[in-house]
Protein backbone atom coordinates (compact mmCIF):
# COMPACT_ATOMS: atom_id res chain seq x y z
CA UNK A 1 0.00 0.00 0.00
CA UNK A 2 1.32 3.38 -0.37
CA UNK A 3 1.88 5.64 2.06
CA UNK A 4 -0.47 8.44 1.18
CA UNK A 5 -2.89 6.06 0.97
CA UNK A 6 -2.29 4.24 4.65
CA UNK A 7 -4.38 6.69 7.22
CA UNK A 8 -5.36 4.61 10.42
CA UNK A 9 -2.20 2.59 11.51
CA UNK A 10 -2.40 -0.59 13.83
CA UNK A 11 -3.07 1.76 17.31
CA UNK A 12 0.39 0.66 18.78
CA UNK A 13 2.99 3.08 20.45
CA UNK A 14 6.78 2.32 20.60
CA UNK A 15 7.28 4.36 23.56
CA UNK A 16 6.13 6.71 26.15
CA UNK A 17 8.26 9.16 28.04
CA UNK A 18 6.46 11.18 30.78
CA UNK A 19 8.80 14.20 30.38
CA UNK A 20 11.39 14.92 27.73
CA UNK A 21 13.52 17.79 27.35
CA UNK A 22 14.68 17.44 23.93
CA UNK A 23 11.04 16.91 21.39
CA UNK A 24 10.25 20.88 21.53
CA UNK A 25 9.72 23.62 23.86
CA UNK A 26 9.89 23.15 27.62
CA UNK A 27 9.40 20.08 29.44
CA UNK A 28 6.68 17.57 27.17
CA UNK A 29 5.48 14.58 27.46
CA UNK A 30 6.72 12.22 24.38
CA UNK A 31 5.39 9.57 22.42
CA UNK A 32 6.41 7.13 19.64
CA UNK A 33 3.63 6.05 17.34
CA UNK A 34 4.83 2.66 15.88
CA UNK A 35 4.28 2.35 11.95
CA UNK A 36 5.85 4.47 9.20
CA UNK A 37 6.09 3.94 5.53
CA UNK A 38 8.58 6.42 4.38
CA UNK A 39 11.60 4.38 5.02
CA UNK A 40 14.50 7.02 5.20
CA UNK A 41 18.10 5.88 4.78
CA UNK A 42 19.71 7.12 7.94
CA UNK A 43 15.97 7.06 9.81
CA UNK A 44 16.71 7.89 13.46
CA UNK A 45 14.15 5.26 14.70
CA UNK A 46 14.40 2.45 12.71
CA UNK A 47 12.64 -0.35 14.94
CA UNK A 48 9.16 1.85 14.73
CA UNK A 49 8.87 1.70 10.95
CA UNK A 50 6.78 -1.59 11.51
CA UNK A 51 3.21 -0.60 12.45
CA UNK A 52 3.02 -3.69 15.10
CA UNK A 53 6.16 -2.36 17.13
CA UNK A 54 5.72 -1.88 20.53
CA UNK A 55 2.26 -2.24 22.56
CA UNK A 56 -1.63 -1.94 21.12
CA UNK A 57 -2.26 1.25 22.95
CA UNK A 58 -5.19 1.14 25.77
CA UNK A 59 -7.32 3.11 26.84
CA UNK A 60 -5.90 3.27 30.25
CA UNK A 61 -2.37 4.37 27.97
CA UNK A 62 -4.17 7.25 26.84
CA UNK A 63 -5.07 8.62 30.38
CA UNK A 64 -1.77 7.56 31.53
CA UNK A 65 -0.32 9.92 29.06
CA UNK A 66 -3.08 12.28 30.05
CA UNK A 67 -1.61 12.74 33.61
CA UNK A 68 1.59 12.79 32.70
CA UNK A 69 0.53 16.15 31.12
CA UNK A 70 -1.29 17.26 33.92
CA UNK A 71 1.84 18.79 35.63
CA UNK A 72 2.14 22.47 35.51
CA UNK A 73 5.60 22.26 34.71
CA UNK A 74 5.10 20.14 31.41
CA UNK A 75 4.39 22.50 28.40
CA UNK A 76 2.72 19.99 26.45
CA UNK A 77 2.41 17.12 24.01
CA UNK A 78 4.96 15.90 21.56
CA UNK A 79 4.10 13.38 18.83
CA UNK A 80 6.21 11.54 17.10
CA UNK A 81 7.41 8.47 15.07
CA UNK A 82 6.55 6.56 13.64
CA UNK A 83 4.52 8.96 11.20
CA UNK A 84 1.64 10.14 12.87
CA UNK A 85 -0.66 10.97 9.81
CA UNK A 86 -0.55 7.12 9.22
CA UNK A 87 -1.19 6.31 12.56
CA UNK A 88 -4.63 8.77 12.49
CA UNK A 89 -7.09 6.33 14.58
CA UNK A 90 -4.27 6.34 18.00
CA UNK A 91 -3.06 9.88 16.90
CA UNK A 92 -6.69 12.12 16.51
CA UNK A 93 -8.42 9.80 19.89
CA UNK A 94 -5.37 11.18 21.95
CA UNK A 95 -5.24 14.14 20.45
CA UNK A 96 -8.82 15.07 21.08
CA UNK A 97 -8.83 13.85 24.23
CA UNK A 98 -5.33 16.05 25.20
CA UNK A 99 -7.96 19.44 23.93
CA UNK A 100 -10.74 17.94 25.55
CA UNK A 101 -8.71 18.02 28.85
CA UNK A 102 -6.72 21.06 28.34
CA UNK A 103 -8.03 22.89 25.08
CA UNK A 104 -5.33 25.31 23.99
CA UNK A 105 -3.70 25.32 27.71
CA UNK A 106 -0.42 23.34 26.70
CA UNK A 107 0.30 22.77 23.32
CA UNK A 108 0.88 19.83 20.88
CA UNK A 109 4.01 19.40 18.72
CA UNK A 110 4.08 16.69 16.00
CA UNK A 111 6.84 15.24 13.91
CA UNK A 112 5.96 14.03 10.41
CA UNK A 113 7.71 12.73 7.26
CA UNK A 114 4.45 14.62 5.42
CA UNK A 115 5.10 18.16 4.21
CA UNK A 116 3.31 20.97 5.68
CA UNK A 117 1.78 22.03 1.88
CA UNK A 118 0.86 18.42 1.54
CA UNK A 119 -0.76 18.02 4.69
CA UNK A 120 -3.09 21.08 3.68
CA UNK A 121 -4.35 19.34 0.59
CA UNK A 122 -4.98 16.07 2.18
CA UNK A 123 -9.11 16.39 3.68
CA UNK A 124 -8.73 13.56 6.48
CA UNK A 125 -5.17 14.62 7.46
CA UNK A 126 -5.85 18.75 7.37
CA UNK A 127 -8.25 17.83 10.10
CA UNK A 128 -5.56 16.84 12.36
CA UNK A 129 -3.21 19.35 10.98
CA UNK A 130 -5.65 22.00 12.23
CA UNK A 131 -5.08 20.46 15.53
CA UNK A 132 -1.46 21.20 15.92
CA UNK A 133 0.49 24.16 17.54
CA UNK A 134 3.85 23.12 15.79
CA UNK A 135 4.57 20.43 13.10
CA UNK A 136 8.67 19.53 12.23
CA UNK A 137 7.42 18.38 8.68
CA UNK A 138 9.64 16.49 6.05
CA UNK A 139 11.39 13.30 5.97
CA UNK A 140 14.50 12.99 7.54
CA UNK A 141 17.40 13.42 4.66
CA UNK A 142 20.94 11.61 5.77
CA UNK A 143 23.03 13.90 3.56
CA UNK A 144 21.45 17.09 4.71
CA UNK A 145 21.73 15.90 8.66
CA UNK A 146 23.17 18.46 11.27
CA UNK A 147 24.27 17.32 14.73
CA UNK A 148 22.52 19.94 17.15
CA UNK A 149 19.72 21.95 15.10
CA UNK A 150 17.19 22.23 17.37
CA UNK A 151 14.34 19.78 17.07
CA UNK A 152 15.09 18.84 13.53
CA UNK A 153 17.61 15.93 12.09
CA UNK A 154 18.13 17.84 8.57
CA UNK A 155 18.19 20.86 7.35
CA UNK A 156 15.40 19.91 5.49
CA UNK A 157 12.74 19.93 7.90
CA UNK A 158 11.31 22.93 8.91
CA UNK A 159 9.46 23.80 12.40
CA UNK A 160 6.55 25.60 11.55
CA UNK A 161 3.86 28.04 13.52
CA UNK A 162 0.95 25.78 12.31
CA UNK A 163 -1.82 28.39 13.36
CA UNK A 164 0.25 31.47 11.77
CA UNK A 165 0.19 29.21 8.71
CA UNK A 166 -2.88 28.04 8.08
CA UNK A 167 -3.95 32.11 8.42
CA UNK A 168 -1.48 33.45 6.27
CA UNK A 169 -1.40 30.88 3.88
CA UNK A 170 1.69 30.45 3.40
CA UNK A 171 4.36 28.96 6.14
CA UNK A 172 5.58 30.67 9.13
CA UNK A 173 8.51 29.32 10.75
CA UNK A 174 8.10 28.86 14.52
CA UNK A 175 11.69 29.09 15.03
S1 LIG B 1 9.78 9.74 8.45
FE1 LIG B 1 10.91 9.57 10.42
S2 LIG B 1 10.27 7.59 11.30
FE2 LIG B 1 9.70 7.58 9.13
S3 LIG B 1 11.41 6.54 8.10
FE3 LIG B 1 11.77 8.76 7.98
S4 LIG B 1 13.05 9.24 9.77
FE4 LIG B 1 12.14 7.21 10.12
Amino acid sequence: MQALQIYEGQYHIAKVEPRSFVDGEGVRCSIYLSGCPFKCPGCYNLHAQKFTYGELCTDGAIEDILSYCEADYIEGLSILGGEPFCNMALATEIISRFRARFARTKSIWVWSGFMFEYLTNDQRRYSMLQEIDVLVDGPFVDRLYRPNIPFRGSLNQRVIDVPRSLESGTVIDYM
